[in-house]
């Protein structure tokens, strides 16, 4: 059985997966800034994070997953300037601050649902953890890693020598040339730990603490969060690409000036999905959501699908026609597996080359590719449901549960089916083509088959 290997940013290799304690793996994933809906980009990272750990379960791992939600602190810039995301969406949406983190954490929640993602065992909202990202703050202050601008207090990125080095950055040169004013930030690598909240305004979120009124950076609450329900060191971090440089470069460095460890074991990083060549953002504010290919007829099951079709380490291209063209393939599978029939025995060879394929860094590509090969073999049908039904708990495509579309066809359209086929009998064909107008505007096709006339919707 070949060990599962995964790729690490931190090493910048695939390495053999090892547990730091027997049997079970903590998982931390960033989760989503709640100012707006997910877009599909969004939820592919997601989806990303959800394969990894049914392949840690499909190993025999108890998995422990925490997933944070950004109700706080998210920047418009990665600067630290500009305006709090979530300040900004209350304008928008005309809902408070608090009511949108509940509107769209929910609305969230439900994408994820219908995607057949497994819900983390542990849910932590930033605002519910202002005492233990001030502790956390205080500590790095207590050990010389702060210092105070005129906007908040801030993590000085040149006390730690390995900083940067989850993205391989070139400190030196980002920090040339560098000229501060007293009372701001000095390095573009600093960061905000604390905001004070801007001189004569109240914001909708602030807290005292000892620094002032305000509310807490960005970076703050993952280290202080994963800490909390994972520990000081724990398996495996994930988040977007994006979250390289900046986002999970600034934990690493609140962590190991705190507590000694660069955070989590293996560092993984789900690839973007693209619209066309451009990146996918949420805040340029134009963006497909999940609901909108549910609109265009599609179920959360084909996007599930064709995410699995691309290593999660590489870019993906969304458009409509790749995804029609998976979306094919897997109702062909759905119909495949249903005609099956009944679960028979897992055929243990095939089920070795899918592990294979799961365990060297989650290649599902390749995973897929076993069950299109097991298709084409003699293996007794039975034989081949019992094998991906094993395979689909890693997929989670809900193979078990698909049942062909019964199309229900009201009655007062079987009636003018009926009538068009005495106009037919007449060949009064004028008549015949006024009642296939009409059923068509109630939504039917009407194909003439050997067999009579077939209703589709
Ligand atoms: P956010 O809600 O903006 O904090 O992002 C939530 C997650 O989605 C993070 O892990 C991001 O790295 C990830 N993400 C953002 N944009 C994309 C994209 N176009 N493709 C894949 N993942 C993305
Ligand atoms: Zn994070």
């Amino acid at each position: 059985m070949n060990p599962l290997q995964l790729f690490d940013t931190y090493e910048r290799k695939v390495r053999i997966f090892e547990p730091l304690k027997a049997g079970q793996v903590g998982i931390y994933a960033c989760g989503p800034t709640v100012y707006n809906y997910a877009h599909i980009g969004n939820l592919r990272t997601y989806l990303f994070e959800d394969i990894l750990r049914r392949v840690l379960e499909f190993n025999g791992y108890q998995v422990q997953h925490v997933m944070n939600i950004t109700d706080v602190g998210h920047l418009t810039s990665d600067a630290d300037t500009g305006e709090d995301k979530m300040e900004l969406g209350s304008k928008r949406t005309g809902m408070t601050a608090w009511q949108m983190a509940d509107f769209y954490g929910d609305a969230f929640k439900a994408d994820l649902a219908l995607l057949n993602i497994l819900m983390p065992d542990v849910w932590c909202k930033a605002t519910d953890h202002i005492d233990e990202q001030i502790a956390f703050v205080e500590d790095l202050e207590t050990k010389g890693y702060t210092y105070r601008t005129n906007d908040g207090i801030y993590f000085n990125s040149r006390q730690l020598s390995s900083y940067g080095h989850l993205a391989r950055l070139d400190v030196d040169g980002l920090r040339q040339g560098a000229r501060v004013q007293p009372g701001e930030r000095r390095f573009v690598t600093d960061f905000a730990l604390w905001k004070f909240s801007p001189p004569g305004e109240q914001r909708q979120m602030e807290w005292p603490s000892p620094w002032g009124t305000g509310f807490p950076g960005w970076h703050i609450e993952c280290s202080a969060m994963s800490a909390k329900y994972l520990g000081d060191f724990f398996d495996i971090h994930c988040g977007g690409e994006d979250h390289i440089p900046i986002h999970h470069t600034n934990e690493i460095a609140q962590t190991e000036a705190s507590r000694g460890t660069r955070l989590a074991n293996f560092w993984m990083h789900g690839y973007f999905l693209q619209m066309g060549d451009a990146k996918m953002a949420k805040s340029s504010g134009e963006f497909l959501r999940l609901a909108s290919l549910i609109d265009k007829g599609f179920d959360a099951s084909a996007y599930r699908y064709f995410c699995m079709t691309a290593h999660y380490r590489t870019q993906m291209s969304f458009s409509w026609e790749s995804l029609q063209a998976t979306d094919t393939a897997l109702q062909r599978l759905y119909q495949l597996s249903y005609d099956w029939g009944e679960p028979g025995q897992a055929c243990s060879d095939t089920l070795a080359q899918f592990r294979h394929h799961i365990n060297d860094d989650l290649n599902l590509p390749r995973a897929i590719a076993v069950i299109w090969d097991m298709v084409k073999t003699d293996l007794a049908d039975a034989d081949k449901k019992a094998t991906l039904l094993k395979m689909d708990e890693v997929l989670g495509l809900g193979v078990a549960d698909w049942q062909p579309k019964t199309l229900t066809v009201p009655a007062e359209v079987m009636a003018l089916v009926e009538q068009r086929e005495q106009a037919r009998t007449d060949r009064d064909f004028a008549r015949a083509d006024a009642l296939r107008t009409e059923v068509e505007a109630l939504g039917f096709q009407i194909e003439d088959t050997r067999q009579g006339p077939k209703v589709t919707g």
